[in-house]
């Protein structure tokens, strides 16, 4: 034990001050063999202790014992507090214990040092993070859940205009999660196994309170039948915007069957032209440059059907570019009298579909949804998913993508929020 200058240590103050902890004060270091410090606080000038119960100060002790916690590391030597922690008479709970200013209640980390392995395990994985700050990755693990946790409890709700609802694949096969999300802020809400009219509306009614639901203008879905369910029974009063991108999805997949059946069913010779074409032909007319575009052309002059159908499925981009609900029957209209002397059963049939869910597609013009978060909300989706691949803990899934979608850290002034505590609770 050393407490003196004499073994050429610097005064216990100025390890107070290093330490920086407000109301302890360091009364004793202690080397280790395995390079630990071990540090001895006790309670500065204050006499009363904080009940962890209701929080009142009490000054009537039972007893103490002491209890360590692992903190910030001094240079290359990781770190230990211990302090006697008493057990409090309190006049509200009966015996409690105390609450430390510097740790959380059964925490065996400082707040500093979790805040510390809670940041990096979001930018590194959980093993590298605990290898860095030498604890095992269970404990890295902890840390970083209870960081995650208590920047999500102290965030304001808010009250979201619109909402996003869509699928996102788990895996290989046909495993699905329903992903709900703030279209605005661009924020992940809520998670849900499976893509059921039951996992929307739990998602819909827990995730937010009845303020929340009331500010729903819109709700930007598929033309998936369960969710369109779900939304008007929890959500009676929003309004269903169809997905941008969904549409366009079944417009490819509407090309892609006219490819099929275009040169597929058409001989041996020109199956083997049309064979590999279909990311090509799923490609948009101005991104394709180079020998790739004479490829394509190639593939339209062998089959005028085809070209046709990659044509209207290029038109129908427009029919976003417009404001009114008029323009978009017009658009979808001239449209459809293109298609109909051209013998495309496929194309037809989602001709029907856009005709179908007429009042879903032209809402955008009622309710500017961000179409462009709902994709870019979607690729941080899974590449979180991509990197926490095995993950079983669904509720440390979702505090995953709230950070990765909220993005709190902006700018070093956002960082110093997370990462100095102590300093700033001093000042
Ligand atoms: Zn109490």
């Amino acid at each position: 034990m050393l407490t003196t200058r004499e073994d050429g240590w610097g005064s216990l103050r100025d390890c107070t001050w290093i330490l920086a902890l407000a109301e302890y004060r360091v009364t004793g270091l202690d080397r280790q063999e395995d390079g630990r410090l071990v540090i001895e606080l006790e309670r500065h000038c204050v006499r009363r202790y904080v009940c962890s119960g209701c929080s009142r100060r009490t000054g009537r002790v039972r007893d103490a014992k002491v209890r360590t916690w692992d903190d910030l590391p001094w240079a290359e030597h990781p770190v230990t507090l211990r302090y006697p922690l008493r057990r409090l008479w309190c006049r509200q709970c009966g015996i409690r214990t105390e609450r430390v200013g510097f740790a959380d209640p059964h925490a065996r980390l400082t707040r500093c040092f979790r805040q510390r392995i809670g940041l990096d395990c979001q930018s590194m994985p959980t093993s590298h993070a605990a290898m860095r700050h030498a604890v095992s990755w269970g404990t890295a693990r902890r840390a970083e859940r209870a960081f995650l946790d208590a920047w999500d409890r102290t965030r304001p709700k808010h009250r979201p205009r619109h909402l996003g609802a869509d699928e996102i694949q788990r895996g290989k096969g046909q495993q699905f999660w329903t992903v709900l999300s703030d279209l605005v802020r661009g924020e992940v809400i809520g998670l849900a196994k499976d893509r059921s009219e039951d996992s929307l509306r739990t998602l819909l009614t827990t995730r937010l309170e009845a303020r929340q639901r009331a500010a729903v203008e819109a709700v930007c879905t598929d033309m998936h039948r369960p969710y369109l369910n779900a939304v008007a029974d929890a959500l009676p009063a929003a309004t269903v915007v169809l997905d941008k991108f969904h549409v366009l999805q079944h417009a490819g997949a509407a090309l892609e069957d006219v490819r099929r059946h275009e040169f597929f069913r058409a001989g041996p010779v020109m199956r083997r032209f049309g064979r590999g074409k279909r990311w090509l032909l799923l490609r948009r007319w101005k991104t394709v440059r180079g020998s790739k575009r004479e490829e394509l052309r190639a593939l339209f002059g062998a089959n005028r059907r085809l070209f046709k159908a990659y044509v209207l499925r290029e038109e129908l981009d427009h029919l976003w570019t417009y404001t009114t609900r008029d323009g978009v029957a017009n658009f979808l209209w001239g449209w459809l009298e293109a298609l109909r002397w051209q013998r495309l059963p496929e194309m037809e049939k989602l001709g029907d579909t856009l005709v179908k869910h007429f009042d879903g597609i032209a809402a955008f013009c009622d309710h500017a949804v961000r179409f462009g978060v709902v994709e870019s909300l979607n690729t941080t989706i899974k590449g979180v998913i991509r990197r926490g691949r095995g993950m079983k803990d669904e509720t440390m899934l979702l505090l995953k993508l709230k950070w990765a979608t909220a993005r709190p850290i902006r700018s070093s002034k956002d960082l110093a929020k997370f990462l100095y505590l102590n300093l700033h609770s001093n000042q």
